[in-house]
């Protein structure tokens, strides 16, 4: 099913669909989750389904200390939920014994009838009362509720409660960054002469960021739609921004910040001026691989519409279709003027329309989820999986030839494989 609408300030139509989905579900963010919060384990309650996906999209990480498994939950009539209840207990209990250096567990509910009829908040409620000093908190990821990227805002969304009150001045910066990428960007924000800068998800539960009428939040992700709306809900104010990819979006998104704080502008260039001459300048080799070719989304990550910003705008590239699983009018409303008029923007998926649609368009490049990428390279079509981009640190000047990287790679393969 497609529709044609309206997409509110920006007069640019955009293409909803509502049909077969090719993406993944929201477990898939503890695969990343799990290494940013280095005390907190996610424990999901699901299917054998549910421990193949993690132990897939995790690739053959094999940890001495796991930070997430899976309580598998056979089929069991109404009966049976009791002693469900009683096992989930005594699953909790033993890894707890186990592992004191748990501060923070998060039950992450799934898709099998057993565990929806479980009532997983209750059951961490209860288990919360029952261990001092370690939290329990729950969220859901499964597939019926959540893609992909939603597993990140549920997760989040479910700590902002858990936030201590301060109405204290504070620059938030909400989304899961690579520790490199954070420790570049304090040195940044210091230099612009904001000091107090705390960061969603913290690296430790114990040093959870405070959160009220003096927090103004940047997000660091587009798909943090509940965090965003739960945050302005204890007085935190959003700053509007494009997200932190490439050169000219991440100083678009430090300007942002400046201007909330009142940083000078010309402070503001010189706290900023170095680090984005270093990223143009190194943008010069991958862009002269993807300079002209074209490039087609289909919806997986809610990263897509700023991706195809940063490589139509410095990489040269020509955006066909920017697919997006969800579209969030105003967290994205700084970056939908930047896409040129002739991009489609589509939202949701109806696969073989869109399949449809890429055929005819030829792109050059693919990005997709795993599920689509080899049918299509079958087919001589150059692919890239979307799920890479959020495995891999690319946000802030440092990182902006790598993110350009990721797509010139697929063409450096295949020169070689012509060769
Ligand atoms: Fe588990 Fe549902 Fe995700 Fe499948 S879609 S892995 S059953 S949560």
């Amino acid at each position: 099913m497609s529709a044609a609408v309206d997409s509110g300030c920006d007069t640019r139509p955009i293409l909803r669909e509502r049909g077969q989905r090719e993406v993944f579900c929201g477990l898939t963010g503890i695969v990343w989750m799990h290494r940013k919060i280095q005390d907190a384990f996610f424990l999901v309650v699901g299917s054998r389904t549910c421990a193949h996906l993690l132990q897939s999209a995790a690739g053959v990480m094999i940890f001495a200390e796991p930070r997430f498994a899976t309580a598998i939950l056979d089929e069991r009539d109404l009966a049976g939920l009791a002693d469900a209840q009683e096992e989930l207990d005594r699953n909790v209990t033993r890894l707890l014994e186990r592992r004191p250096d748990i501060k923070l567990l998060f039950l992450v509910g799934s898709c099998p009838s057993e565990v929806i009829k479980l009532d997983l908040a209750r059951a961490a409620q209860r288990l919360d009362r029952r261990f001092g000093g370690v939290r329990v908190l729950n969220y859901s990821g499964s597939g019926i509720e959540t893609t992909f990227t939603q597993g990140e805002d549920a997760c989040l969304a479910a700590l902002v409660p858990e936030l201590p009150a301060s109405d204290a001045a504070q620059l938030l910066v909400v989304g899961a960054l690579a520790d490199v990428v954070e420790d570049q960007f304090i040195r940044i924000f210091a230099a612009m002469g904001i000091e107090r800068v705390a960061f969603l998800p913290s690296r430790r539960a114990g040093s959870l960021p405070a959160v009220g009428a003096g927090t103004r939040f940047l997000l660091a992700q587009p798909f943090l739609a509940e965090t965003g709306r739960l945050l302005e809900a204890r007085g935190a104010q959003h700053l509007a921004a494009v997200f932190p990819l490439g050169a000219e979006g991440t100083t678009l998104w430090l300007r942002a910040a400046a201007e909330g704080f009142g940083v000078s502008s010309a402070r503001f260039r010189e706290a900023t001026a170095i680090g984005e001459a270093r990223a143009k300048k190194a943008l010069a080799a991958p862009r002269a691989r993807l300079d002209g070719r074209s490039i087609f989304f289909f919806p997986d990550s809610q990263l897509e519409i700023p991706m195809a910003r940063f490589l139509t705008r410095e990489c040269g590239m020509e955006a066909i279709e920017v697919g997006t699983p969800y579209l969030h009018r105003a967290h994205l409303a700084q970056e939908l003027p930047l896409l040129a008029d002739s991009v489609l923007i589509s939202e949701g998926q109806d696969v073989e329309r869109q399949l449809d649609r890429c055929h005819a368009a030829r792109p050059d490049l693919v990005v997709c989820g795993l599920g689509l990428a080899n049918p299509l390279e079958a087919q001589g079509i150059t692919t890239k999986w979307s799920i890479e981009l959020v495995f891999t640190p690319v946000q802030g000047y440092d990182q902006a030839a790598d993110l350009a990287g990721l797509f010139a790679r697929p063409f450096a393969r295949r020169d070689v494989l012509r060769v």
